[in-house]
């Protein structure tokens, strides 16, 4: 049978509701659209999860702040349909956002602390925004699986740690990084580059590598670790304004000075009109 594509909640919960009825799994890939590689290898995971895949597309404007860059966010909805199809979605979401926010919308979803480290110290409301539009499609879909790409590391986490207190019967599987060949990591926003920042951005992760490097080779010093990378940004990625890179605990996304379990080094780096975020497991 060929995509559906559906843009109400009602439509959404009713076919959801009658592939269950039929003893049938779902898996729900939430995306922002404009896809890449990376959203595609997020709906070939999906693929082999659930008997049914949604692929939801939606740009939610509660995740960003009044100065970003949510009118401009890049959108192309039948070249994103067309890649959902090629990719085995059954079903592609695509609500007007007064279909999943009520005029009168009150309740958030949010998970504070973890919400206002790393990426919400400049994105304060961001997390909320994202909690509460997965809550939303959580229960519309009733997934059995909800598909997160690694790259937002700590959406992940908070996505985790929220299912987890609220008891949302989902599994959230996380799928590898994907990049470009040069090893910038895939995202939306890297249309915002210019030619010249787009050619400096591989820098972003070879930063990350060198100190994952250095943690192979012995080194555990949080401080030692970041120095290095920043020392090397500072020559190889002019063109970049740090947001934040901190060494963290990769499940409760704390700061850690030293590395004695699982660690991330997370980042945000400005490069012109862009915010890219990348992150890499340290061991
Ligand atoms: P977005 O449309 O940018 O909100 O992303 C939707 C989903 O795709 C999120 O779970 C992201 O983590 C994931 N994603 C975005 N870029 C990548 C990438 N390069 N590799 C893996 N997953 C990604």
């Amino acid at each position: 049978m060929d995509m559906q594509i559906l843009s109400t909640a009602q439509e959404l919960a009713a076919v959801c509701r009658q592939w269950h009825r039929e003893g049938q799994s779902i898996a729900l890939v939430p995306t922002m659209g404009y896809y890449h590689e990376g959203h595609a290898a997020l709906m070939d995971k999906a693929r082999t999860l659930g008997d049914r895949v949604v692929v939801s597309l939606f740009v939610n404007p509660t995740q960003f702040g009044p100065n970003e860059d949510y009118a401009a966010y890049p959108r192309d909805l039948e070249r994103d349909a067309q890649i959902a199809r090629e990719h085995g979605a059954d079903l592609l979401f695509t609500p007007a956002p007064e279909e999943l926010y009520a005029e009168d919308a009150a309740t958030w979803v949010e998970v504070p602390e973890m919400g206002q480290l790393l990426c919400g110290i400049s994105r304060p409301i961001h997390f909320r925004g994202v909690c509460t539009v997965c809550s939303k499609l959580f229960h519309l879909t009733q997934a059995d699986y909800a598909v997160f790409g690694n790259k937002d590391w700590q959406q992940q986490a908070i996505i985790r740690r929220m299912v987890r207190d609220l008891f949302i019967p989902v599994t959230i599987v996380g799928v590898p990084i994907v990049r470009a060949a040069d090893g910038l990591a895939l995202s939306s926003r890297n249309v915002y580059l210019t030619e010249e920042e787009r050619a400096q951005a591989p820098e972003i992760y070879a930063g990350l590598q060198y100190a994952k490097d250095m943690v192979t080779h012995g080194e555990t010093r949080a401080s030692v670790l970041r120095d290095a990378v920043l020392r090397r940004w500072a020559s190889r990625l002019p063109l970049g304004r740090l947001d934040y890179l901190q060494v963290i605990d990769s499940a409760s996304l704390n700061q850690i000075e030293e590395i004695t379990g699982p660690a991330t080094m997370a980042c945000a780096i400005k490069m012109g009109k862009a915010r890219l975020i990348d992150n890499i497991q340290l061991n």
